[in-house]
């Protein structure tokens, strides 16, 4: 098996900390909650406040998180906005090579005492 290899220029031109930023926005359970269910099509707050079961100020705050970080748009109608995903295709890629990449690993980052479901930290 040929293991894929990053080209060397392509690794000092590829801004990591834009990548890890991405994570970050991505590194947590709720707000991947909201991008996935958004998958299903456009939403209202106060739909995706019902159908996940998430307080309105929690939609909300991640909602405009998510949108500062260019992953989820929203356009008004009426006295509300609906809400989607900017890039649904690539996002949905990502979430799919997320899984890809947790059964070739045994879902081993589920035990990690710093990102693993168990750990305490403050950003979960
Ligand atoms: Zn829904």
């Amino acid at each position: 098996m040929t293991m894929p290899t990053l080209d060397a220029d392509e690794s000092v031109e590829v801004d990591l900390g834009t990548a890890a930023a991405l994570f970050r926005s991505l590194g947590d359970q709720t707000r991947l909650t909201i991008l996935r269910h958004l998958a299903l099509g456009e939403h209202k707050v106060v739909e995706l406040t019902a159908h996940l079961g998430l307080a309105q100020s929690t939609v909300s705050a991640h909602l405009a998180c998510l949108r500062d970080c260019g992953l989820v748009a929203s356009r008004p109608e009426g006295r509300a906005s609906l809400w989607s995903l900017a890039a649904p295709d690539e996002l949905l890629a990502v979430l799919a090579s997320a899984e890809t990449l947790l059964a070739a690993t045994g879902e081993a980052v589920d035990l990690c005492p710093t990102y693993g479901t168990a750990a305490t930290g403050a950003d979960r």
